[in-house]
């Protein structure tokens, strides 16, 4: 069974719905329901928008640090400071950001009615019951995270990335209003972008697939293109279609799998911390023998676009670093077998998954 978003609003403006939203909560919950809202550090200051998102004062307003993803430790801080300021569990949780704040917020949510900390629910299946209400409004299109039944964070001591994959952590409702988006600076806003394009280009060519994500993965590629091969991918009309493709996109990556590029910019985000989108569009860059015609694709779009990726990045690591690279790149079973089969290790031999980051 799959599980989507609850219900939702698109179009521009749809953010002044907000507060009704929030108030219908504050009823089914009753009493003195307060409202948790986490959001991006990048709004702190813009009184006029954080104003718009109706907040009263004793709702508990919370800038979430988006320059690192987030991690266990991270998210037990939050959880812990929200506790802490809270009675009774909070009517609903808003997420308002990126795919950071957007996790940050479906974990919260999950931990606060589970109990325990991020760590023990790093997995599949293991969240044991509904977490707190919750409402995605996205500002920068591309993870999915909105729609997505996971939220990623790096384990602080393993290093293990990965999410709390369960039912629970869907968004029960989500906020699509592509004004938000118009001041996302252009590289951001197209590495961004690029993660659903990039999921759903995984997910179309891989072996685990079904009717229902194929749909999804083939609508969010065409939004995807007529947004990158258009002269300004940050129109109002691109950026309201790039804003459905991501949510098109993490609906079709919660019934499928990700193939050779998600490894490859897991393994440069534990290694050498890169953030996961343009560790996406470094991955496949040097990707282009694993996906031939998108690779061609990708390359004609940030031409399109006037958009640079770093190179050389991987170019003069040590030994030790390479293995590391090598080990969190092939950890990542599930989408390799998608991509390439069972025998994948096979085809993405040590030396030749060190050639390959040796391009990047
Ligand atoms: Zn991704």
């Amino acid at each position: 069974m799959v599980r989507n978003v609850g219900g939702f609003t698109v179009g521009r403006g749809s953010l002044d719905r907000l507060p009704s939203f929030v108030d219908a909560r504050r009823e089914v919950v009753g009493g003195e329901a307060r409202v948790v809202y986490l959001i991006d550090s990048y709004f702190a200051g813009q009184s006029s928008l954080i104003e718009r998102l109706g907040a009263r004062v004793d709702d508990i307003v919370r800038y979430v640090d988006a320059t690192d993803e987030p991690t266990t430790d991270g998210i037990d801080a939050v959880t812990n400071e929200i506790r802490g300021q809270l009675r009774d569990l909070p009517a609903t949780i808003v997420g308002f950001g990126g795919g950071t704040t957007m996790d940050t917020a479906k974990a919260v949510a999950n931990l606060l009615t589970n109990g325990g900390t991020a760590a023990d629910y790093q997995g599949w299946d293991l969240v044991k019951v509904p977490g707190v209400h919750k409402i995605a409004v996205p500002t920068i299109s591309g993870t999915g995270s909105e729609a997505t039944r996971t939220c990623v964070m790096t384990n602080t001591a393993s290093g293990l990335k990965l999410g709390m994959n369960s039912d629970f952590t869907v968004f029960d409702q989500m906020v699509l209003d592509p004004d938000l988006t118009a001041t996302v600076p252009r590289n951001q806003y197209f590495y961004t972008g690029m993660d659903a394009y990039i999921h759903c280009i995984e997910a179309l060519a891989g072996s685990y697939r079904n009717a229902v994500g194929d749909a999804y993965s083939r609508e969010t590629v065409n939004l995807c293109r007529q947004v990158f091969l258009a002269d300004d991918m940050m129109s109002v009309e691109a950026r309201e279609q790039l804003m459905v493709a991501s949510y098109l996109g993490g609906c079709a990556i919660a019934t499928s799998y990700v193939g050779v590029v998600h490894p490859f910019s897991a393994g440069l985000s534990v290694v050498l911390g890169l953030h996961h989108c343009i560790a996406n569009c470094i991955a496949l860059n040097a990707l282009g023998e694993f996906y031939p015609t998108e690779h061609a694709e990708f390359q004609t779009m940030m031409k399109k676009q006037k958009v640079s990726l770093p190179v050389g990045i991987c170019a003069q690591l040590s030994d030790e670093q390479y293995q590391r690279l090598v080990a969190s790149t092939v950890v990542h079973a599930k989408p390799l077998t998608n991509a390439l089969g069972t025998d994948f290790r096979s085809v993405l031999t040590d030396e030749r998954v060190i050639d390959i980051f040796k391009r990047m």
